[in-house]
């Protein structure tokens, strides 16, 4: 459907759960959040159900995220559910990758396209700083797998963070040449009370770019699928493409096409929102299909305008919602 900014509106961030088994520094803290209660989440039933409410308002792509996605028992059943939902032609997953070289072929067959894998250093010692848990090695079998299975194709998502890794561009970059690799630099935003945000570790777009070089420019036709808001480059004669997502600095509200559906089930209608709309109350008190649908669409409609990130960054603040309740 079409909001009220006349943008189509068909692109679903599902989040699965807000329970994770990293810590990223620039995420959560390290005492986790109040992760939200089981008897909250909403099952696979609801899910399924309310995914095919929102296909039937025009929604055809999903992503699934969290939190991580793979700690939720039985995900390639729920994938395979979504992927025979009426409606539903692009299905794809965000993960940390640490359990991905477990799940890639299950999840393959239940009818997933492709993958996106946070990975923020490609230094063992420094991995374990930022992600607090887990180990690079099972990221890199993660990312051997998601390419053996064709889960392509395999985006890497770097978020990039001053002091933090921002002299790993070019080793990042380098990636992409003999591998069909898609490493996407993520400019890092105000979101959670983590403690860790600051405008001063914030890497500009021109300062990625420059970090990244050589870079050409790749036209729009050549950008791997699903490219969202990233521009693409590509160093000469490489496999894969360089991405640069960067919220704050470049507007890209004009073009959003993305709605969220966080796990307790609220329909999140921007990142940078701090309220939305409750799916999970009336789903549960039996309302029908027409009175979601209805309370969806009116939720897609007023969809803002833009986010306010710029405006948080000037104040010196952060969205009160962690990323992981958000899904990214
Ligand atoms: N656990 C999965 C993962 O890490 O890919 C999916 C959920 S995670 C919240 C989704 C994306 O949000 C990740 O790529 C992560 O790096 C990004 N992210 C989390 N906090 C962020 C922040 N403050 N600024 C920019 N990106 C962030
Ligand atoms: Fe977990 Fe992903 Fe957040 Fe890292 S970025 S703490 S992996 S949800």
């Amino acid at each position: 459907m079409i909001d009220s900014f006349h943008r189509p509106i068909d692109y679903l961030r599902l989040s699965v759960t807000d329970r994770c088994n990293l810590r990223c520094v620039y995420c959560m803290p390290r005492s986790s959040p109040r992760f939200t209660a089981s008897e909250d989440v909403l099952t696979d039933d609801e899910i399924v159900e309310l995914v095919s409410c929102l296909a039937e308002l025009g929604i055809s792509k999903i992503r699934i995220t969290g939190g991580e996605p793979l700690v939720r028992p039985g995900l390639p059943d729920l994938v395979a559910r979504i992927a025979r939902v009426p409606g539903i032609v692009d299905l794809s997953l965000s993960t940390n990758g640490v359990l991905l070289s477990d799940h890639a072929q299950n999840l393959k067959n239940a009818g997933l396209k492709r993958v996106n894998i946070s990975l923020d250093s490609l230094l063992s010692d420094r991995f374990q700083e930022i992600a607090r848990f887990g180990s690079l090695a099972d990221v890199m079998k993660g990312i051997d797998s998601a390419l053996e299975t064709g889960l392509e194709p395999v985006k890497l998502n770097v978020v990039v963070a001053r002091g933090m890794n921002d002299d790993e561009i070019a080793r990042f970059a380098h990636l992409t040449v003999d591998r069909p690799l898609h490493v996407r630099f993520i400019e890092l935003m105000p979101m959670g009370d983590t403690g860790f945000f600051s405008p001063e570790r914030r890497v500009p777009l021109n300062d990625m770019l420059a970090a990244a070089a050589p870079l050409e420019p790749l036209p729009q036709q050549r950008w791997p699928v699903g490219h969202g808001p990233a521009r693409y480059y590509r160093r000469p004669g490489a496999l894969g493409t360089l991405g640069f997502i960067s919220a704050l600095s470049c507007g890209f509200c004009s073009a959003c096409n993305r709605v969220r559906l966080s796990a307790d089930g609220t329909l999140i209608p921007c990142l940078d929102a701090v309220s939305g709309t409750d799916l999970r109350a009336p789903l549960r008190a039996g309302k029908g299909r027409e009175h979601l649908k209805a309370l969806a669409g009116d939720a897609i409609l007023h969809k803002p305008e833009s986010h306010d990130m710029n405006a948080r960054l000037a104040a010196s603040n952060t969205n009160p919602r962690f990323m992981c309740q958000i899904g990214g």
